[in-house]
């Protein structure tokens, strides 16, 4: 999630720049809103942010102020209708969404707004636009219907809004989901879902939304804004630190390459083994084997090779497709694993599917042994909070132990990070470990599945 505010700049070139460098969080669709101050034009597509836009639609695109988005889906299915920005003509003023997070009050929100087959960020787009509406006679528009309506939405929500005067940055009291802040070289003010989008722009870190805060950028300026009653909680989900986010990112002000790393060095000291050779599963891998062969001191080498040209397996939403996917991404070595007993190191297991053709594929390569090195604890509980795994009866490690998982796996030995290691290498802190440890910082009584709103 992207959302900038240059005045005299070019924002659907930047939202491009920004929107690639935060390829990685979704790649179901990619678009754009942008308002020149009168107009506001919105372009979005399935596909990478390359497929979807080129130098003539961006060209079109005019206006110094937009957001932009890449899709990973929580709610709904993959199709255009769900591509974001969400848009709504409300009289005179355009409003535009993006989210990343999953809320946990859907279906409540949909009865209310008596609405069903959209998803939970078109639901928000509704919310806010109908109090638009109610507002826009007085001339507050779009930050008093925020300000009114973010209080009803629970669960995980980063956003950026923009109306064709204001670019809107809310995080819930949570902050489930990260947003930063920083200032463009040449002026003028931009929020990402990571620092990498900064870096790409060239812009200064400013700080991070904080949980509860919404910022509001116009031409007055930039001001924050407390719209929740309740107590901001800080819960960052502590998977952007195993998995992700960007290694080049920095999250409460730690570099996740340095914290997978440190993850891997615990994981040696808590579950050393004897073996020939280290091999990281690229790229998810690389860090913590890295840390893993530090502290270890058993030699580090590439036994797998991923091809640069295929995207996460794991983001495409069908089995089927992820299941192709796996074969065209990895290849091994054999040169590097025949003969030798291999300490595979990975970040996580989610589903199993990739691990487990992974493990056989070492095997069939040579490796007479296979230590199995997970640099986070078993993937037990569903997340509602914006992580695709929202259906329990998926995850492997829901109802195994890891011996059965190891059993499972056909590998020599297996073993995971403790959450308490994990959590000392993403720098302590206060983190959403729901997914490790069942505890929930919202009410999640009321989930439904993914495709709760759904007209089949
Ligand atoms: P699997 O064995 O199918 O559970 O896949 C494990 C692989 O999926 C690991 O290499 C992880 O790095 C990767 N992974 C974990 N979480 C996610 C996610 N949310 N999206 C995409 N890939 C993931």
């Amino acid at each position: 999630m992207f959302g900038v505010y240059a005045p005299g700049q070019q924002a659907s070139q930047l939202t491009y720049f920004g929107l690639f460098a935060l390829q990685h969080r979704g790649q179901e669709s990619a678009g754009m809103a942008v308002s020149n101050g009168e107009t506001t034009m919105v372009s979005k597509d399935m596909g990478l942010v390359t497929q979807v836009f080129n130098e003539r639609t961006l060209a079109a695109l005019d206006g110094h102020l937009a957001i932009g988005h890449t899709r990973y889906s929580t709610t709904g299915s993959t199709v255009w209708d769900n591509a974001q920005p969400a848009y709504r003509q409300v009289g005179e003023a355009a409003v535009a969404l993006a989210h990343n997070g999953n809320l946990t009050n859907t279906i409540q929100l949909a009865e209310t707004l008596q609405l069903d087959n959209v998803t939970d960020s078109e639901l928000m787009l509704e919310a806010i636009s109908r109090e638009v509406d109610a507002t826009r006679s007085d001339g507050t528009g779009l930050f008093q219907a925020v300000m009114k309506v973010a209080p009803s939405f629970e669960g995980a929500f980063s956003l950026t809004i923009m109306d064709q005067g204001n670019l809107v940055a809310l995080r819930d009291p949570h902050g489930f989901r990260p947003l930063c802040l920083g200032q463009l070289p040449d002026g003028g003010w931009v929020v990402a879902s990571e620092t990498a989008a900064l870096d790409i722009l060239g812009a200064d870190f400013d700080r991070e939304v904080e949980p509860g805060e919404m910022v509001v950028i116009n031409a007055s300026g930039l001001k924050t804004y407390r719209p929740f009653e309740i107590t901001p909680d800080p819960k960052l989900c502590v998977f952007e630190f195993v998995y992700f986010a960007r290694p080049d990112s920095h999250l409460l002000g730690r570099n996740i390459h340095a914290a997978r790393q440190q993850m891997g060095r615990i994981l040696a000291d808590e579950s050393p083994v004897d073996a020939d050779v280290i091999v990281p599963v690229p790229e998810s891998g690389i860090p913590a084997a890295q840390g893993f062969a530090e502290v270890s001191r058993i030699h580090y080498a590439d036994g797998l090779i991923k091809n640069r040209y295929v995207g996460r397996t794991f983001i495409e939403p069908s089995q089927m497709l992820r299941d192709r996917g796996i074969r065209m991404k990895l290849n091994p070595i054999p040169d590097t694993l025949a003969g030798h007993r291999v300490v595979l190191v990975d970040d996580s297991i989610v589903r199993g599917s990739t691990t487990r053709q992974l493990v056989t594929m070492v095997r069939e390569a040579g490796a007479t042994e296979i230590h199995l090195r997970i640099s986070s604890p078993p993937y037990k509980w569903p997340c509602f909070y914006g992580m695709d795994t929202s259906d329990r009866s998926r995850l492997l490690a829901a109802e195994r132990s890891v011996d059965e998982i190891q059993e499972f796996l056909e590998v020599d030995s297996l073993a995971y990070l403790s959450i308490e290691g994990l959590l000392a290498a993403s720098g302590g802190g206060s983190f959403c470990t729901a997914c490790l440890t069942n505890d929930y910082p919202t009410d999640i009584s009321g989930q439904a599945g993914k495709f709760v709103l759904e007209v089949l």
